[in-house]
C-alpha cells in the first residue's frame, strides 16, 4: 500500500522511523485484526490504524481508545505474513499522544499505565497491592473494586494464595539502577518517560 501524500508525510514518516516498522509495506490482508484479542474494544482496527497513518489521520489516531488498549501482546506479528511487528506501531503511537498531550477518549488505563510504572521506577519491581490500591484510588470506583474484590481476597488468603507478606512492598536491591533507566529515558523523550 504505498501512497503519495506530499507534505502530510511526517507523520508516516516518524512512524516508521521510531517503530522500525515500513508501514507503507502492510498488505492490508486484515490477519493482524482477526488475531488481536482487544480488537472487538477497540475503536478502530489493528490494520486500519496502519491504514489511517498512512493517510495521516494522526488526530484521530492519537486520541483513539484503540493505542490505548493495545496490550502488546504480539499476537498480530506472529499472525503477520508480512512480519509486521504492529505492537511497535501502537507503542509509538501511545508515546507520541502523551508527549504531545494528546486527550485520549480512554482515560483509565493511561492511569493505570502511569501507576504502574511509577512502582516500577520506585521498588526497581512491580507491586500487585500497590498497584491495586493506587489504581482503585485514582480511578475513583473504590467502593466498586472493593465490593469486587470482597469474594475474591478472603478466599486467596485461605488458600494461600495470598499472605500478609505480599501486602509488604519493599525495594530490590538494584532499584537506584532501575531509577536510572527512567531518568535516562525522560532525558531521551523530553520529560516524558512515566
Ligand atoms: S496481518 Fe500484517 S500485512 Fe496483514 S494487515 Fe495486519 S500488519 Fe498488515
Ligand atoms: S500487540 Fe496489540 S494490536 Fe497486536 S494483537 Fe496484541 S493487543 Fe492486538
Amino acid at each position: 500500500m504505498k501512497v503519495f501524500l506530499g507534505e502530510k508525510h511526517s507523520f508516516l514518516e516518524e512512524v516508521e522511523a521510531r517503530s522500525g516498522q515500513k508501514v507503507q509495506e502492510c498488505y492490508q490482508c486484515s490477519k493482524c485484526s482477526g488475531g488481536c484479542p482487544f480488537s472487538r474494544v477497540m475503536d478502530y482496527a489493528p490494520n486500519s490504524i496502519l491504514e489511517m497513518i498512512v493517510y495521516g489521520m494522526k488526530d484521530q489516531l492519537l486520541s483513539s481508545k484503540a493505542i490505548q488498549m493495545c496490550i502488546q501482546c504480539g499476537t498480530c506479528g506472529a499472525q503477520c505474513p508480512a512480519g509486521f511487528e504492529l505492537y511497535e506501531v501502537m507503542n509509538v503511537l501511545r508515546e507520541m499522544a502523551k508527549e504531545e498531550g494528546y486527550k485520549t477518549n480512554e482515560k483509565k488505563i493511561p492511569k493505570m499505565n502511569s501507576i504502574f510504572l511509577g512502582e516500577v521506577r520506585n521498588l526497581g519491581r512491580m507491586h500487585e497491592v500497590n498497584l491495586m490500591v493506587k489504581n482503585m484510588f485514582s480511578q475513583g470506583q473504590l467502593v466498586k473494586d472493593v465490593a469486587t474484590l470482597i469474594p475474591i481476597g478472603p478466599p486467596m488468603f485461605l488458600k494461600g494464595i495470598m499472605g500478609v507478606g505480599d501486602m509488604l512492598s519493599h525495594k530490590i536491591q538494584g532499584q537506584a539502577h532501575v531509577a536510572k533507566i527512567f531518568e535516562n529515558v525522560e532525558k531521551m523523550q523530553g520529560g516524558h518517560a512515566k
